[in-house]
């Protein structure tokens, strides 16, 4: 199964490094869950990490395989002009190992999510609470259980600041 829209799949083809994609709203949704809380795509840090922990002081980046050369199946190099994707890819690299030296120099901790992490997330939320050092047994099952709902682009989960205003999924309006 494709996990990208068309719409969504012609934007990751043009180079554009998109926010809110899908990998990154699970991330969040994930993260949400475990009650961590965040700021998302803070301008002021280097390479503008996706999701920040400031209380954790953590930096997260959500990368995709592709643009970010992941070793994994879905890195798959372009057949056609390798120089020009040779060169992208390299640039990409850099930019991302600038930003985490940049970061870890400013005592931020750095976490990278691969795309293909995001797959299964009863996975992503293990290792997340690994790296947050959460404890395991805190969780609700409830929230365990149900199931990520997206509304377009945006994430019902991560969309609510505050736990106090949480309505039943049924109830909030669609986009
Ligand atoms: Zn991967």
């Amino acid at each position: 199964m494709d996990v990208v829209s068309p719409a969504m799949r012609s934007r990751m083809m043009s180079g554009i490094r998109g926010k809110n994609t899908r990998p990154e709203l699970i991330v969040r949704s994930v993260a949400h869950r475990l009650g961590l809380r965040f700021r998302l795509h803070r301008e002021d840090l280097p390479g503008r990490p996706d999701v920040v922990f400031p209380k954790h002081r953590v930096a997260l980046f959500v990368h995709g395989c592709f643009w970010h050369r992941h070793d994994c199946g879905l890195a798959a190099k372009p057949k056609t002009r390798p120089e020009f994707w040779e060169t992208k890819f390299k640039r990409n690299v850099q930019r991302d190992a600038a930003a985490k030296r940049l970061l870890e120099e400013a005592g931020w901790r750095v976490v990278v999510v691969w795309e293909c992490e995001t797959r299964d997330q009863a996975v992503l939320r293990a290792r997340l609470q690994k790296q947050f050092r959460l404890g395991t047994s805190d969780a609700s099952p409830r929230q365990d259980g149900r199931a990520l709902q997206f509304t377009g682009a945006s994430c019902i989960e991560c969309a609510i600041e505050q736990p106090s205003r949480r309505r039943p999924l049924d109830t909030l309006p669609q986009e």
